[in-house]
């Protein structure tokens, strides 16, 4: 192999990403370079003459390989920072996204400081990243985080251990309530919502990359809260708060089934991007 400096490298690479119609080659590309070198921005700015080793080179190949074929930045890396937190994020685990931490803060709003809520429960967990974030605000709370697929548990499990909680989060496998009788202080949820027809108009990283059963509401996107409103009363303490992720237009609708379930809206929220996204709920 020739020698191939920074600088060439990191041409290569964004030409690549850029020919296979990834958005925003450069920046990806100096990520990948900075990962494989151990380098910072500033670094590869500073030293584009530096040389790359052949093993370097070889694992730059292989980062911009799946990223070319449209693997999300979270799952060729491996982790995705949420809250100020690293999580490990897998093609079991749907991604973290910064949107999510309007459920972290409307939570947070809700309890405010110690000592938080004495249990709380994460229906469909994934990477773990709301139960985890929440546990690390709250040093007294306990947590479950729950899900379908023992893949992502495992995920789940290595996080809340990298993240310094495992000693107060348990993990369990099953589908929403299953198998539990506890009632909860604080549930939080990031289901499946979108429309099972919208599936496919989605970038090809997520429809390609992320897992459906994190992604696919169903026919109109609520199947998960048509599952989950009418059981949430029987699972909250008395000054019990749901806090809920839901999709772009979707509040109204689960509004009305929130309150036909026994439940009251305290509040929703909005994402970075100014769409609703999130509803706080207690029991009536
Ligand atoms: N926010 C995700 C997206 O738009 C969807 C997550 C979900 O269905 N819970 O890709």
């Amino acid at each position: 192999m020739s020698p191939t400096t920074l600088e060439q490298a990191l041409q290569r690479a964004t030409q690549q990403l850029a020919d296979a119609g990834v958005e925003d080659a450069g920046r990806d590309a100096r990520v990948l370079l900075g990962h494989v070198t151990d380098r910072d921005r500033a670094y590869l700015h500073a030293f584009p003459e530096v040389v790359l080793s052949d093993e370097q080179l070889v694992q730059l190949s292989e980062l911009v390989g799946r990223r070319i074929a449209r693997m999300p930045m979270s799952q060729v890396l491996g982790s995705r920072e949420f809250w100020s937190l690293d999580f490990q994020v897998t093609p079991d685990t749907l991604t973290p996204r910064p949107d999510s931490e309007t459920l972290v803060e409307a939570a947070v709003e809700q309890f405010g400081d110690e000592p938080g809520p004495s249990s709380i429960a994460d229906l469909g967990t994934g990477t773990g990243c709301l139960l985890i974030s929440l546990l690390t605000v709250w040093p007294q709370s306990q947590g479950l985080g729950v899900d379908l697929s023992p893949e992502a548990l495992a995920v789940a499990c290595n996080n809340a251990r990298t993240c310094g909680i495992d000693e107060r989060a348990r993990f369990l496998e099953g589908s929403w309530f299953e198998g539990i009788e506890d009632r909860f202080d604080l549930i939080v949820s990031n289901p499946p919502y979108i429309p099972s027809p919208d599936l496919a108009g989605l970038e090809p990283e997520v429809v390609q990359h992320e897992p459906h059963l994190a992604l696919d509401g169903g026919e109109d996107g609520l199947d998960a809260y048509r599952a989950l409103l009418p059981q949430l009363t029987n699972y909250l303490t008395d000054e019990g708060v749901v806090v809920l992720e839901h999709g772009a237009g979707q509040g109204p609708e689960i509004e009305k089934l929130a309150l036909e379930h026994g439940l009251v809206v305290v509040t929703n929220r909005s994402d970075l991007a100014g769409l609703r996204r999130c509803l706080v709920l207690r029991a009536e």
